[in-house]
């Protein structure tokens, strides 16, 4: 069957999501829009949902290679879209963190880039009302997120993932310093990485000079983020 997109079903910060002719998959599309500080500073990057989305399908094709679930079905109706299984998102922000950075420094007050060894996973709670803040693994089971077996699915499955991305990108030349994915229960039950895999959700550099290629520009109003986002896609491309 040719999948068709149907009704706009969300606008999100950065992302719109369709309906299609078949009920259990979506297409989803990247915009130009970005956002920071939970959707208190806006602005539009031209050219930005192209890049997202074709880094997101790249990474989503080769987590699938490695044998890693993801929602991901084919190339969309247009160059910033992809048809998606529906999911049933688990509302949580599964990060993971291979140099120390962010939110990270921020909690803990340490310098950043300090490498971690193993990488580390946590979690917080996808809500902009509450600012997506940390949550500990009781309270995901307590409040009926997710189940203790889930849990441990989405840190192990987190941790292959930042193996096989780190891999990918240190080939590039590029340091991947932590990242977050979103995990969805499709249709029969089973857990899947769902959402974007890109430089929104990302922290990526050059090994050598340190130079960013992702949404810290914009977080840090340092400018220069669509000539940063067009960078890293030519290196994707080859
Ligand atoms: P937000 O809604 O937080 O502003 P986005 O702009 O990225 O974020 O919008 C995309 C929305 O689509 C997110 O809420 C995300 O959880 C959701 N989503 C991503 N993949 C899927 C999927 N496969 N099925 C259902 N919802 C999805
Ligand atoms: N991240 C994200 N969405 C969020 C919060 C974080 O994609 O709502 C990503 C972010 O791009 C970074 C990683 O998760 O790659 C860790 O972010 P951190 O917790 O340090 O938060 P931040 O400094 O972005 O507030």
């Amino acid at each position: 069957m040719e999948l068709r997109r149907e009704q706009l079903i969300h606008k999100g910060k950065a992302n719109n999501v369709f309906s299609t002719n078949a009920g259990d998959i979506l297409e989803l599309e990247a915009s130009d829009r970005i956002s920071a500080g939970n959707g208190e500073r806006r602005d539009v990057i031209e050219g930005k949902g192209v890049v997202n989305n074709v880094i997101s399908m790249y990474c989503f094709k080769l987590l699938e290679k490695n044998g890693i679930k993801t929602h991901f079905i084919s190339e969309g109706s247009n160059e910033c879209s992809k048809f998606v299984k529906k999911l049933d998102m688990i509302m949580l922000e599964v990060i993971n963190r291979r140099y120390t950075a962010g939110s990270f420094c921020e909690r803990f007050g340490c310098e950043a880039g300090v490498e971690i060894v193993p990488s580390g996973v946590e979690f917080s709670l996808k809500s902009d009302e509450l600012g997506d803040p940390f949550i500990p693994k009781f309270a995901i089971k307590a409040l009926g997120i997710a189940t203790e077996e889930e849990i441990q699915y989405m840190e192990e499955t987190t941790a292959k993932v930042s193996d096989i991305l780190s891999e990918y990108f240190d080939s590039l030349g590029v340091r991947l310093i932590d990242f977050k994915i979103e995990f969805g229960r499709d249709m029969d039950g089973n857990i899947v990485i769902g959402d974007e895999i890109s430089p929104d959700t990302c922290r990526l550099v050059d090994k050598v000079t340190g130079e960013k290629f992702d949404k810290d520009l914009f977080r840090q109003n340092l400018g220069g983020v669509g000539e940063a986002y067009r960078k890293i896609l030519e290196r994707v491309k080859g």
